[in-house]
């Protein structure tokens, strides 16, 4: 089933040069797709087009057949900066997911400090961000995203502003989370700038050109999972995608 169909979108900002040519690509159920492009090939503005925050100017982003024109509750955004509000305590910048749903405060603690349970952050609820490692706050940014159950979540380089040995403790927890069947997620859509990253996480690669962006070419990865980054097929994979990534065009 298809849960996201982006259809040729283009887009240019106000009287610019075009930075979307064009993006064409589905994202399945149960599918885990990247995005990988050249910086500034406009992966982040289309996050922005699927998450309804900006209206394409071509085509467009479908969610179940309908044209994705606003934000809604179904798609959540998780950002490369967490973009957590400083003044909020972590349970309280959790409930911010909560927004559009019409449910109980008392619901919405009880569900925000489930979610930070899962994430290996229960007794931080009361604390601030600013006590939390980037990890963790990207936690509190992804159980967030998770609170008003989306069935997409959209990723602008969610583990790139951590350490390598972070970022790789993450990755795993929000696959385990993502195939957690008890989650609402059923696509998720990660714009990335890494290649080895996006092999290790994903099930279909969307391969970018350059300013103004088109699909130069989307892999399937059917790699069993965990992956090893050691494994020849692995590598091949990897070597294939800096291939296409560095194919002048
Ligand atoms: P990426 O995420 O692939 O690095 P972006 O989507 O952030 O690329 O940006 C794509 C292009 O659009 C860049 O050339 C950038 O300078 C330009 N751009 C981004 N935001 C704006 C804006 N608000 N107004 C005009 N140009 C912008």
């Amino acid at each position: 089933m298809i849960i996201i169909n982006s259809k040729e979108v283009g887009f240019s900002y106000d009287n610019e040069q075009e930075v979307i040519k064009n993006i064409t690509f589905t994202a399945m159920n149960d599918e885990f797709v990247s995005i990988i492009g050249p910086s500034g090939c406009g992966k982040s503005t289309f996050l922005r087009i699927a998450a309804g925050l900006i209206k394409s100017s071509r085509g467009g982003v479908f969610y179940k057949e309908k044209k994705v024109e606003k934000p809604s509750r179904e798609i959540s955004f998780v950002f490369q900066d967490f973009a957590l509000l400083p003044w909020l305590t972590n349970i309280e910048n959790v409930k911010i997911g909560y927004s559009m749903l019409k449910i109980t405060e008392q619901e919405k603690n009880k569900h925000a400090a489930e979610l930070l349970k899962s994430f290996g952050l229960e007794g931080f609820e009361y604390t601030y961000p600013n006590m939390l490692s980037g990890g963790m706050k990207q936690r509190v940014g992804i159980a967030r995203a998770l609170a008003s159950e989306p069935e997409v979540l959209l990723m602008d380089e969610p583990f790139s502003a951590l350490d390598e040995l972070t970022a790789n403790t993450l990755r795993y927890d929000v696959l385990e989370q993502l195939k957690n069947k008890k989650r609402s997620v059923k696509s998720v859509i990660m714009v990335t700038h890494n290649v080895e990253e996006a092999v290790e996480l994903s099930d279909k690669i969307v391969v970018l050109s350059g300013k103004p962006s088109k699909v130069l070419s989307i892999e399937e990865i059917n790699m069993k999972r965990p992956r090893s980054r050691r494994d020849p097929i692995f590598l091949d994979t990897v070597d294939k995608i800096y291939k296409i990534l560095s194919t002048p065009q």
